[in-house]
């Protein structure tokens, strides 16, 4: 059944053969992780996957989540599941055994979430939203907010929100006008309007918990000036649950993910809003970059659940599906054959796997990261806190772009049933969209990546990543097969270094215009060479497999695997070279151009 959607097969040659997550157990907080418990781990979330939230996935788009006289309907197994996902510890999974936690690493967690996403991308980020704001109050929130809200999200009772936009504040952040205003009593009162809050009501849970940011009423506008605060719903009373004036105005019609609601709020109509601030005033920012860091991770795993699942559902009806007969021999009286004989279509889901097993590959590579991050000490911590900083958002846009070419790709290789609803790849299609705008559109990924992730610590985070691929280049070099593609990846790495050079040499003698007017691709062009990486890393622990005399009963996984970077650093990889052309370009159109022009 898992299948269907998933491999569980790739899953776990990333979490014992390649990433090999039980060796996080030298740290004192995961040393109950080893092997079995992984596989454990990663079951429990499979029947999960199976059991709840697969068989709902099109229903949810067909009976969409809807607003009627003040309340919003979502799928009624919503409940179950939100439930349900926390008695199976995965809302509070990462957090400590005191706080009902498992100590879960990351990149365990993270595996977990990217089935739940490939199972139903509608359902499953109701409770991992909710985790990331419980989160958020348990790492800066004082003890009575962690009190008052945590274990209410963790029992999947509360949900939790991330309510940042605003209608003249999407992108643009610094100019949202949200207010609070200090009382005598401690709290602030809130003012103001939030768009598109994912989860942001519901009638699956009995109170909303909206992780919110404002002004506090006299500062400025900036980014410096803003503070998080904790909004919920209903507040408490007297040990009772009473309206908070929070009301929502509706929800949006979306093109995907119908099931997954997306609320306007209205805060303090009646003046009767309360907030409690989290942490420090006008710290709100940085604050909220922690789950604004997480959920980019997280919107990388659902793009890459999505595009998996859609191209499962290809390759099975490629699989089924006869069409035509080989070029060389259309002889009518042979029998049709399947279309996954032929070249072409092999193409497109050549394309599917390198971008869904490339994407899962890097997403794990930075949770592994971060789970160092946090335990190891000196060198190492700062070294894997880098190296995550850097590559986030390529780990959030590469999954969202390439993901939704993946589905055009399972699309195109189902004809006229990929693109009709009685298959699930029409969804697929709709549903993964998004993940291109929410959390930082893919054009303020680029700035972020070429503006400030390259610059920083002194380019210090760029050498550490050529260390690494580096590392895998030499790795390569040493198995028979691979020596070719080793050779590839070094000529991708030195135009990569060549034209970040020139771009840096942009950004101290042009106008930030300049500099950052092809930022979009530039993170293309170093999400084509950090994936083709990741490939490369996955083809040396396959290739040697492969090499083996005895054929290993997974003979055909592994070279599989080996196809799959091959595709990517034949097909994939030479599209940098037009990058190269156009970034290394002295002609600046876009920015010289009048708007009247395309007017
Ligand atoms: C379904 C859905 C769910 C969402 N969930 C949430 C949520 O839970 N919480 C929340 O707070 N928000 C949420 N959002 C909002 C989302 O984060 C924003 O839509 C997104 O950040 C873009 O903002 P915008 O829509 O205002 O687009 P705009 O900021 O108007 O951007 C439009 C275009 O202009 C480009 N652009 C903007 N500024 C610049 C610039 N300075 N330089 C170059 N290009 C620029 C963008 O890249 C984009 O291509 C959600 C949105 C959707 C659609």
């Amino acid at each position: 059944m898992a299948d269907n959607y998933y491999s569980f097969r790739n899953l776990k040659f990333l979490t014992h053969e390649l990433f090999k997550l039980s060796e996080l157990n030298r740290f004192e907080r995961y040393k109950e992780y080893d092997d079995e418990a992984i596989l454990m781990a990663l079951d429990a979330a499979r029947q999960i996957g199976d059991r709840l939230l697969f068989p709902i996935y099109e229903e949810m788009d067909r009976k969409k989540a809807y607003y009627d006289k003040g309340t919003v309907f979502v799928h009624p197994q919503i409940k179950t599941i939100m439930r349900s996902l926390s008695a199976g510890g995965w809302i509070a999974a990462a957090d400590d055994y005191e706080y009902e936690g498992q100590q879960m690493p990351l990149s365990l967690l993270n595996a977990g979430l990217y089935t739940f996403y490939a199972a139903n991308a509608n359902a499953a980020p109701y409770a991992f939203l909710t985790q990331g704001a419980a989160n958020l109050i348990r790492t800066f929130g004082s003890e009575e907010l962690q009190k008052t809200f945590v274990p209410k999200m963790y029992a999947g009772e509360w949900q939790g929100t991330m309510a940042m936009t605003e209608p003249q504040a999407g992108s643009s952040l610094s100019d949202l006008t949200t207010s609070a205003t200090p009382t005598a009593e401690g709290h602030y009162k809130i003012k103001g309007q939030k768009i598109y809050i994912s989860g942001g009501d519901h009638n699956a849970v009995d109170n909303v918990v909206h992780l919110l940011l404002a002004r506090i009423e006299g500062e400025a506008l900036g980014t410096r000036t803003i503070s998080l605060f904790v909004v919920p719903k209903k507040r408490i009373e007297n040990g009772e649950l009473v309206s908070n004036d929070v009301n929502t105005a509706g929800i949006f019609g979306k093109m995907g993910q119908k099931g997954y609601v997306a609320a306007t709020l209205m805060y303090g109509e009646q003046d009767d809003c309360h907030g409690y601030l989290v942490g420090e005033p006008n710290r709100g920012l940085p604050y909220m970059f922690q789950m604004m860091n997480e959920a980019r991770i997280g919107t990388g795993l659902m793009a890459t659940g999505t595009a998996t699942a859609a191209y499962y559902a290809a390759l099975q009806y490629a699989n089924e599906r006869s069409q035509g007969r080989p070029p060389s021999n259309k002889d009518v009286n042979l029998a049709q054959i399947p279309i996954i004989e032929h070249a072409d279509v092999k193409r497109m889901l050549l394309f599917q796997k390198s971008v869904t097993e490339g994407s899962l590959s890097l997403l794990m590579q930075l949770s592994l990261w971060a789970d160092i991050e946090r335990e190891a000490t000196g060198d190492e911590k700062e070294k894997a806190g880098q190296l995550l900083e850097l590559l986030t958002p390529i780990a959030k846009t590469f999954p969202s772009e390439y993901g939704t070419q993946a589905v055009s790709a399972s699309m195109q290789t189902m004809g006229g049933a990929g693109y009709c609803d009685d298959f699930p790849v029409e969804q697929y299609y709709r549903d993964i969209r998004v993940n291109a705008i929410y959390e930082g559109t893919t054009g303020i990924q680029g700035m972020d990546l070429l503006g400030r992730k390259v610059t920083a610590h002194n380019g210090k985070s760029m050498r550490l990543l050529m260390e690494e691929i580096h590392s895998t280049i030499d790795a390569a070099q040493q198995v028979e097969g691979l020596q070719a593609y080793a050779n590839k990846m070094i000529e991708g790495v030195k135009s990569l270094h060549q034209c970040t050079m020139h771009q840096m040499q942009n950004a101290m003698n042009e106008k930030a215009e300049v500099f950052l007017s092809d930022a979009t691709l530039y993170l293309e062009y170093f999400s084509l060479v950090t994936i083709s990486w990741q490939l490369l890393k996955q083809a040396v622990v396959a290739q040697k497999v492969v090499n083996q005399e005895d054929k290993h009963h997974d003979f055909e996984f592994y070279k599989g695997k080996v196809y799959a970077m091959q595709y990517f650093l034949n097909y994939e990889l030479p599209k940098t070279r037009g990058l190269h052309d156009r970034l290394m370009s002295k002609d600046t159109m876009t920015v010289d151009m009048e708007a009247a022009f395309i007017n």
